[in-house]
């Protein structure tokens, strides 16, 4: 089972939705939580604990520029601009390219070979007994949050029971993380904002065919908007997180509700049940 975390914005309380929920499941069964909000993750504030850390690299190409013979064919043939082909040498901006191998194969002259660039790292803890972190880092600088994603989705493979904190909003980092999920949380808050973006991401999980089900987080009682808006679209609010000062406190020390509110662990293995029956599972 892959539950995916998501929000159509940042700061619903999406991660700490994911966090609970992994350590809920790992009081009583193995579960890998994993920390797809490579550009800022930080579910390892909640789980602290020594960790390994392998490179994440892409394929990128190295011009020789004694073979090159400026005939432009690889410039052409590059849909991102990477490559501009001057009449003494080929320019070559790595932000811009998206390691299609294109060029290389192209080329006439055989000028192009393919090295690695790091562009992150995936690190790999384990904080508790029965729960694994594996967390994506995406480099500074570094615009293509995909490769690093998907080396931290790929050392899941074969874990049987998955939680992945997306990053927030719509884009293609949050897509490269439902892909293959079996069902999706979206997190939101009642305020006219986040029922705009909750539109968005229920789209998104639509057109990917994931179930999806929703949290309302820091709910203050007025959820009239998104309730109706969850009733016309056939999605089930499984568990509504009120506004709390106390809970915001536990969070900002970088704690986790329930293991400092332990009558939570309850609906956190409630909310579990429900993303199984969103699947058809038991
Ligand atoms: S396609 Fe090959 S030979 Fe032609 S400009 Fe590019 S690198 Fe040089
Ligand atoms: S690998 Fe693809 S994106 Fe990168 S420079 Fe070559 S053609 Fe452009």
């Amino acid at each position: 089972m892959k539950i995916a975390v998501a929000s159509g914005k940042g700061g619903t309380g999406k991660t700490m939705v994911a966090a609970n929920l992994a350590f809920t499941l790992s009081q009583t069964c193995q579960v890998t939580l994993v920390d797809c909000d490579v550009e800022e993750p930080n579910l390892h504030l909640f789980f602290p604990a020594p960790a390994t850390a392998k490179d994440v690299t892409v394929p990128v190409p190295v011009i020789d520029e004694k073979i090159c013979d400026r005939c432009g064919k690889c410039g052409e043939f590059c849909q991102y601009g990477a490559l501009t082909v001057l009449r003494d040498r080929v320019l070559f901006f790595p932000e811009l390219c998206h390691s299609c191998g294109g060029c290389t194969l192209v080329c006439p002259k055989n000028a192009i070979h393919e090295e690695p660039k790091r562009v992150g790292i995936v690190t790999y803890a384990k904080p508790l007994p029965r729960l694994d972190l594996v967390s994506g880092y995406l480099d500074t600088g570094n615009p293509f949050a995909v490769p690093v994603i998907r080396a931290a989705k790929t050392a899941t493979a074969g874990d049987s029971l998955v939680i992945l904190d997306a990053s927030p909003g719509t884009s293609c980092p949050v897509v490269e993380t439902l892909d293959g999920c079996d069902a999706c949380i979206l997190v939101t808050e009642s305020t006219p904002f986040g029922l705009h973006d909750l539109q968005l991401a229920v789209d998104v999980t639509a057109r990917l065919g994931i179930p999806a089900g929703i949290v309302i987080n820091r709910s203050d009682g007025k959820d009239q908007a998104t309730l109706d808006f969850c009733m016309n679209h056939d999605l089930e609010v499984m568990m509504t997180i009120p506004f709390d000062r106390g809970i915001a406190t536990i969070q900002s020390r970088g704690d986790l509700l329930c293991r400092v509110r332990t009558e939570w662990l309850k609906a956190f293995s409630a909310l579990y049940g429900k993303c199984c029956a969103l699947t058809g599972a038991e």
